[in-house]
């Protein structure tokens, strides 16, 4: 063998691992990335992915918006642009929030490629290896996996059907605290949950508020899902009630479309110049091109309809889960009710292991997130997150008409009782 080709042989390097960075121990797909290439074949029913559903978007008129925005502010939409986000944008972004009782300086908006950029700018500045997080329990799994990239330890706050326990959480920063850990910020997402689908009521905030404001701990409240309420509003955001110590993201994957990639971060002033830096040292800036499109969108579109049309399809795949979840799921089985956003948490009895059951749903052809992908800390493991956002209704209800059947088939086998609810 030649030098040369020695050289360039190419294969696995030898002792890769050990020269690799300390921190990409914790950089290994999610348990949802491996399921999403079975999930998504088509004979499948897809209760497992979050994608939102685009059938509901209009896509002549996205078409035009495009090509007006190619066609008349080309040389900006298709040049670099600032660090910090479109200004107009920022502008806009602000009239969005407005609608859940924030009043926010545009100067304070940092846009960013959707809102898990958000979430590593925000771990980059904040967490050193040991540091910890609190979480609700459970958690968004794409937020885990962003603070076990920075060698954070997340420890989860107790949560029930009106989400994150404030009670539970000041015993935690108790304990942390006497135990000499550092605690970094709380991460919590108020509206419909990921993965479950609560809704933390207006006191419930204040309090976690105040609890936080006078431990000196920041909040990061993540709101993608706070304007697809299906009945009713969702109360004002936490940023509306503290502008000091919350950092809050927002995202248009879910209101108009993910693949534009459009999120922001509202900072407290303090924070918005090391954001920014951060931000530049990754991306250098946000898309103009698909920043322009949503200004051009909003500034022109009746986009407020559009949501309203998106909530209308999914409140009609919520009732369809639900309503089959009633018919099909055993009694010992429960779940949570959403009012809005994309996801029910069911939890089975505790000697499931909705793990281990997967393979029988596939072959059942339906999938499902398990609960463990959403603890930092290997809990959940009877528990999982059914989403509802994508597949039609009578797909929805084929779905989980054939994951009652696992289910029930995994009760029986253990000795369990198999009575219907209704
Ligand atoms: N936070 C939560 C709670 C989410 O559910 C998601 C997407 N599923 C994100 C953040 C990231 O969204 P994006 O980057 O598309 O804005």
């Amino acid at each position: 063998m030649s030098d040369l080709t020695t050289r360039f042989h190419t294969g696995t390097p030898q002792n890769l691992e050990e020269r690799f960075a300390h921190r990409a121990t914790g950089m290994v797909a999610s348990e949802i990335r491996s399921l999403f290439a079975v999930a998504s074949r088509p004979e499948i029913v897809s209760l497992a992915g979050g994608m939102p559903n685009l059938s509901a978007l209009p896509m002549e008129m996205m078409a035009s918006v495009v090509s007006d925005l190619i066609l008349t502010q080309g040389q900006e939409a298709l040049q670099y642009g600032s660090g910090q986000g479109h200004p107009k944008l920022r502008e806009q972004i602000c009239e969005v929030m407005a609608l859940e009782g924030i009043r926010a300086n545009p100067d304070d908006v940092v846009v960013t490629t959707g809102s898990q950029q958000a979430l590593d700018l925000i771990s980059r500045i904040f967490i050193d290896p040991g540091d910890v997080i609190l979480a609700e329990a459970p958690s968004y799994v794409g937020a885990l996996g962003t603070f076990r990239q920075y060698e954070a330890s997340v420890v989860h706050v107790e949560t029930d059907n009106d989400g994150m326990v404030p009670e539970s959480l000041r015993q935690a920063i108790k304990t942390l605290r006497a135990a000499g850990r550092k605690i970094k910020f709380l991460y919590l997402i108020p509206n419909y949950q990921n993965p479950s689908g609560v809704l933390l009521p207006a006191n419930r905030r204040t309090e976690i508020l105040q609890i936080c404001r006078v431990e000196e701990i920041f909040v990061v409240e993540d709101n993608p899902y706070g304007l697809l309420g299906f009945d009713k509003p969702s109360p004002n955001a936490m940023r509306a009630e503290d502008s000091e110590n919350v950092i809050y993201l927002g995202s248009f994957s879910k209101t108009i479309s993910p693949g534009l990639r459009v999120g922001w971060a509202l900072v407290p002033q303090s924070l918005k110049d090391k954001l920014v830096v951060a931000s530049e040292s990754s991306i250098l800036c946000p898309s103009n091109f698909t920043q322009m499109t949503i200004s051009n969108y909003l500034a022109n579109q009746p986009w407020r309809d559009q949501i309203a049309s998106f909530c209308e399809q999914y409140k009609m795949r919520r009732d369809a889960m639900l309503e089959s979840l009633d018919e099909y799921f055993p009694k010992s089985a429960t779940w949570t009710k959403p009012g809005g956003g994309f996801y029910v948490w069911v939890t089975l009895p505790p000697e499931i292991d909705t793990k281990a059951m997967m393979p029988k749903a596939i072959v059942a052809k339906v999938a499902y997130v398990p609960g463990t992908a959403f603890y930092a800390d290997g809990f959940g493991t009877w528990s999982m997150r059914l989403s509802y956002c994508h597949p039609t209704p009578e797909r929805i209800r084929e779905g989980v008409k054939a994951l009652a059947g696992v289910v029930n088939q995994e009760i029986s086998r253990r000795g369990g009782n198999l009575e219907l609810n209704s």
